[in-house]
């Protein structure tokens, strides 16, 4: 902590040279800013006996109060990401995104509450051991009878990681279902009208709604997994993904925390705000859930014409593959014809990768691999 707070000085007080406008200090400096008003004005509201004095008591009843929370959460998140990307050092931004993690963590602007009541049964502790034993019932007997790997069992190596992976971002459903809403929500309040476009987009048949929202969330989530392998910061997250050396319906979890909040966010944005209804929402979620244990599953079957079409386990079993030819291919979670229309598709008939991970050592562990990212030399 003491040295986390030192290189924090230090960064803040960098010489001048390593301040200039493009270096990432000012998104930095302006990150924590809005971040710690950001945590301010969610204190206000959660623990109104502390800091409510009657002169903020009038503010916080403004109608402009609760929104103006989600901009400055937001701005920070944004301000913190700059930084982080711009600025060798990453201390600035660091401190910013947990700032605005923790005013995140303590309900955002309020609406977090509302939404996990309206999400049900979707809540820590629960929704671990539902989603864990629904998801096994279903895959571990499959994955015994009809395996790839037939010598792989359920507890292979890592397996203890990969569950705990699952438990962490199970836990934090509150905080990613506000990490994942919190951009929807922006572009609701300003873009305001279009109620009867979304009117229309709701009235459509459910299977077409669902079909609708796969096709735009995998187009989003094709960018934004492209992205993460293009740009060195981000591959240090997403390296945490692919340094799984064993694939199963478990290992699908293995995600740093802050790539499943944004990968969220940002793919939550068309599905949430042009007008489906939330049946068809719900259906999604389920359906993705299942479909992303369903692509790492160690199941046989080599599928060669329906993986033209759809993804199949083979098909993103080669996305894992530690190949040269695996490199950088297959980022579709739904539909391989984006990665025809791209240039990034590879499905060899019959065949399957020899090995999986990645060629670079990533450590062990949570914590680590939480930390990985931002260790990352190069
Ligand atoms: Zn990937
Ligand atoms: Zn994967």
């Amino acid at each position: 902590m003491a040295g986390f707070l030192k290189a924090l000085t230090r960064d803040l007080e960098a010489p001048i040279e390593a301040r200039g406008f493009g270096t990432g200090w000012f998104a930095g400096f302006f990150a924590i800013l809005l971040g710690c008003v950001g945590l301010g004005m969610v204190l206000a509201l959660r623990y109104p006996a502390w800091l409510g004095t009657p002169a903020l008591a009038a503010v916080k009843n403004l109608e402009g109060f609760r929104p103006a929370i989600h901009a400055v959460i937001l701005g920070s998140y944004a301000l913190a990401l700059i930084s982080l990307i711009l600025r060798p050092r990453k201390a600035l931004g660091f401190t910013a995104l947990i700032l605005a993690l923790i005013a995140g963590l303590l309900g955002g602007s309020g609406a977090e509450a509302r939404e996990v009541h309206d999400w049900g049964i979707f809540f820590g502790l629960d929704f671990f051991v539902l989603n864990l034993v629904m998801t096994g019932l279903i895959f571990a007997p499959i994955e015994r009878f009809l395996p790839h790997h037939a010598k792989q069992r359920l507890f292979r190596t890592e397996w203890r990681e990969d569950l705990f992976y699952y438990l962490i971002s199970s836990m934090m459903v509150q905080a990613l279902t506000f990490l994942a809403f919190a951009p929807s929500k922006a572009v609701l309040s300003v873009s305001g009208g279009f109620a009867g476009f979304r009117a229309l987009v709701g009235s459509q048949p459910l299977v077409l709604q669902v079909i609708e929202i796969m096709l735009l969330t995998d187009f989003v989530q094709y960018w934004f997994h492209r992205a993460f392998h293009r740009v060195p910061f981000l591959w240090g997250f997403h390296a945490v993904h692919h340094s799984a050396k064993a694939m199963d319906w478990l290992a699908g979890a293995r995600m740093h925390f802050f790539e499943i909040a944004a990968l969220r966010g940002v793919t939550a944005i068309p599905m949430m705000t042009l007008g489906y209804t939330p049946t068809a929402l719900q259906i999604y979620i389920g359906l993705v859930y299942v479909y992303s244990s369903l692509l790492h599953a160690n199941l046989r079957g080599d599928f060669d014409r329906l993986g033209r079409f759809v993804a199949t386990p083979r098909f993103h079993h080669w996305h894992h593959g530690l190949e040269k030819e695996a490199v950088d291919v297959n980022f579709a979670i739904h539909f391989p014809f984006l990665d025809r229309v791209f240039g990034t598709y590879y499905y060899p008939a019959g065949r399957w990768p020899e090995g999986y991970g990645v060629p670079e050592k990533v450590p062990n562990g949570y914590v680590a691999q939480f930390l990985y990212p931002f260790r990352r030399k190069g």
